[in-house]
């Protein structure tokens, strides 16, 4: 059978969802071999294994914290070229993109971003895109070269589909280019204790509607409720209610999350298009002619400020 690789995104041996979400997706596609690099890859292994990786690579080496990204491209090539899988798949982080690209440049290979779904073609794997604001959705697939896919977080359920793995230590030559740009210092960033919100099954977001800084708490409680990630409209953060890296939206971030919670936002073009991928959404709108309700699920016309505290509770009710 046909070898895809995954390149495994991991915190300290920690295996990020996106990564099992792509092991998934790449069982549809052929044999999962997922390469894990940097402090704690060994550590992968386990659940890599539980969820279909029939091999997994590892290569531990300082230089992958040192330095950004090239070592980890690197490493990429060096397993597509052990391996020679018919596709490689990176999950759509900022970091990740930036390392499918390089790697397509670097193989010769074309490269597509940003998928929400991967099927085996007969000439290669088919990738969907949403494009153009989520005004389109497009089928396409790599004409040249070994195809380089990245995948959007929640575009596939986690499934759990234990493999008989091997551990094998990956040979890694790091390039010239490898060392040229090295990371001299990090600043944490500040825990909200909710989940990452590219990365969130559940996003509850405030607009304009909102009217403040403090009354965030009221979409803060709801997703807390629900164990969610915040997000906001550009009309929220440009008025310094919410911070930016919460922004949804063409020039925020890209949210695919299975339930998506819009309060006090009205649904202009430029946010549908970090958010209207998401599998469910849900509207809370005083006005009824409000443009997001076009695209929602389900839509509530009321006052969010009477509506979302009763969901709040409702929910909690319910979770006893
Ligand atoms: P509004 O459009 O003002 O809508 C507020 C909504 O709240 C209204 O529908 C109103 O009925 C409702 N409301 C008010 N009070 C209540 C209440 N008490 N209860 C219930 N509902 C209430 N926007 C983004 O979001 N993300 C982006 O990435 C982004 N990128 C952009 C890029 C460009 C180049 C441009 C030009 C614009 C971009 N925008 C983006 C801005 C976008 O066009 C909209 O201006 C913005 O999304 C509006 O935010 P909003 O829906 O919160 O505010």
């Amino acid at each position: 059978m046909a070898e895809v690789v995954v390149f495994v995104d991991h915190a300290d041996g920690a295996v990020r969802k996106p990564t099992l979400e792509l092991l998934t997706l790449a069982r549809r596609l052929g044999d999962p071999v997922a390469v894990a690099v940097g402090a704690g890859a060994a550590a992968t292994a386990g659940v890599l294994a539980e969820h279909g990786a029939v091999k997994v690579l590892t290569h531990e080496a300082a230089e992958y914290a040192d330095y950004l990204v090239v070592p980890k491209v690197d490493a990429l090539q060096a397993a597509v070229a052990a391996v020679s899988p018919v596709v490689v798949l990176v999950s759509s982080s900022a970091e990740g993109k930036e390392v499918a690209a390089r790697l397509a440049l670097r193989i010769g290979s074309g490269v597509i971003t940003d998928a929400v779904d991967v099927e085996a073609g007969e000439q290669g794997p088919v990738a969907t895109q949403s494009v153009f604001a989520a005004g389109f959705t497009t089928e396409s697939r790599v004409s040249k070269g070994v195809a380089v896919i990245t995948v959007k977080p929640n575009s596939a359920a986690v499934e759990a589909a234990a493999a008989a793995s091997t551990v094998e230590e990956l040979a890694v030559t790091f390039s010239e280019q490898a060392t040229g740009t090295k990371v001299t210092a990090r600043t944490p960033r500040e825990s909200t204790g909710r989940p990452e919100l590219t990365e969130a099954a559940v996003v509850v977001s405030g607009g304009r509607g909102v009217g403040g800084a403090e009354s965030f708490a009221v979409i803060e409680a709801l997703a807390d409720s629900l164990g969610a990630a915040v997000g906001a409209s550009r009309a929220a953060v440009d008025a310094g209610w919410y911070p930016h890296t919460a922004q949804v939206g063409q020039t925020g971030k890209s949210v695919s999350p299975q339930l998506y919670i819009a309060s006090g936002i009205s649904g202009a073009i430029q946010h549908r298009a970090g958010m209207q991928t998401s599998k469910t959404i849900v509207a809370v709108n005083k006005d009824a002619e409000a443009p997001i309700f076009d695209l929602v699920d389900y839509g509530v016309v009321g006052d969010l400020f009477d509506v979302v505290p009763q969901l709040t509770e409702e929910i909690k009710t319910r979770k006893g």
